[in-house]
């Protein structure tokens, strides 16, 4: 078999855990499998390359955050294949660039278009380990470019995809995906699989546990991820196609997201093209708008116009938003940043009705305030204020039945 494992920040955090890391490819390798390895950065280590150019600058070049961003993974990947050399396997690290991943030349959030991989494959037969530093690629001008945060899932379900792996394993902190997060919840359950819909649901409302676009390209491709801990040897939970049992259960999981930033234009002229204009505007910055709620003012000329962006770019968005607000005659912008979004994600919701009321009503019980709402076919979502977030997830998990 070809088995493609990524492993995240704190499963490569320092030599021990690398050590520990290579016995278990060694493990994998031995038992007659090709396996490719994807390390992130040690945990902490992103982050502190993000505070490094910060301090240099308030407006850093997403080229050179790029190239400094990835540097990270190839100080793990590196060490984590003399790791696997030194069990007696040969072993190579590649960058993304090695790899042969290709993609855009939208810095800091690239999209992968192709993956060559020739090199690893070649390798793969002469029996070599493959150790890949995640989260990066490079684009046809030869620019290196990183995935957005959390992108080595990407790296390693793509990779799977290119190498037609017949496994993606993603090891992490966890035993798997959970009813919730099981850092918030104790009493969070383990689900022995998911599928690709709820998952790439939860994962766009903020669980991390897998990049959103991971899960995207695995539902796209069909790929098979396994979702695990690097810490013990616990089965893991199976990432894959809806089925019949799935349905059956209402609510599988809440997830929450404190990245939402709400930005609201108040005033704006009630006419055609208005909407378009500042949305346009927005998405021509590569900006990822996510709820969007527009009423009639009272008086019936003007309506507010209130959206929701990641708060990493809400300082962007509020510029470019004030911008087109004074060319719409708006009457002002405001954003707040004291908000999260909170969500509960079923299958089971296409079939079963009331999930939105029960909702309202638990965090109408413990006093929380709903701002906004989005509800789509299998999924609904509120932004609160984020003082609330962990209370509104401890007491929806509850009230959907979810703690064990
Ligand atoms: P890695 O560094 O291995 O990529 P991440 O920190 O990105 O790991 O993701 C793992 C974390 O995801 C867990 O520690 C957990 O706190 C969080 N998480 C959020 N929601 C869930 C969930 N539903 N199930 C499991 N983990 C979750
Ligand atoms: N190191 C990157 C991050 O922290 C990518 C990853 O860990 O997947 O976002
Ligand atoms: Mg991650």
């Amino acid at each position: 078999m070809v088995i493609v494992q990524k492993y995240g920040g704190t499963s490569v955090a320092n030599v021990e855990r690398i050590r520990a890391v290579a016995e278990r490819v060694s493990k994998t390798a031995k038992q007659g499998n090709k396996v490719v390895v994807v390390v992130s950065a040690m945990s902490g280590e992103t982050d502190k390359l993000i505070g490094l150019a910060n301090q240099i600058s308030p407006n850093p070049g997403e080229r050179e955050m790029d190239l400094l961003l990835s540097s990270g993974e190839r100080v793990t990947s590196a060490l984590t294949a003399m790791a696997v050399e030194s069990l007696g396997h040969k072993a190579l690290a590649f960058t993304g660039r090695q790899m042969g991943i290709i993609t855009d030349a939208v810095h800091t959030k690239a999209r992968i278009e192709k993956i060559t991989g020739e090199r690893a494959r070649k390798a793969l037969d002469e029996g070599y380990v493959i150790v890949v530093a995640g989260f990066q690629g490079i684009t046809e001008k030869d620019d290196v470019t990183t995935l957005g945060r959390g992108g080595s899932d990407l790296s390693a379900v793509a990779i799977a995809s290119a190498l037609d792996a017949d496994l993606c394993e993603i090891y992490t902190d966890v035993d798997g995906v959970y009813t919730t997060d099981p850092n918030i919840v104790p009493e969070a359950k383990k689900l022995e699989k998911i599928s690709y819909e709820e998952m790439l649901e939860l994962a766009s409302l903020g669980a991390k546990v897998l990049q959103t676009r991971s899960v995207e390209f695995a539902m796209k491709y069909n790929v098979p991820v396994v979702v695990r801990s690097s810490f013990n040897d616990n089965p893991g939970t199976l990432v894959t196609k809806e089925d019949k049992e799935m349905e059956k259960v209402v609510v599988s999981g809440v997830a929450y997201d404190k990245n939402q930033a709400k930005i609201t234009v108040m005033g704006v002229p009630d006419t055609p093209g208005i909407a378009a204009r500042l949305f346009r505007g927005i998405a021509d910055s590569s900006i990822i708008v996510d709820m969007i709620v527009q009423n009639i003012s009272s008086d019936g000329n003007a309506t507010d116009i209130s959206f929701t962006v990641p708060k990493t770019d809400s300082k962007k968005t509020l510029k470019l938003t004030e911008g087109i607000a004074g060319e719409l005659k708006a009457k002002g912008v405001n954003l707040r940043e004291d908000t999260a979004k909170i969500s509960v994600v079923g299958v089971g919701m296409r079939t079963h009705s009331g999930v939105a009321s029960q909702m309202f009503d638990t965090l109408a019980k413990h006093g929380i305030n709903i701002m906004m709402i989005s509800t789509s076919e299998i999924k609904v979502s509120c932004v609160i204020e984020s003082k609330y977030t962990e209370l509104a997830v401890r007491v929806l998990h509850e009230a959907f039945g979810l703690s064990s």
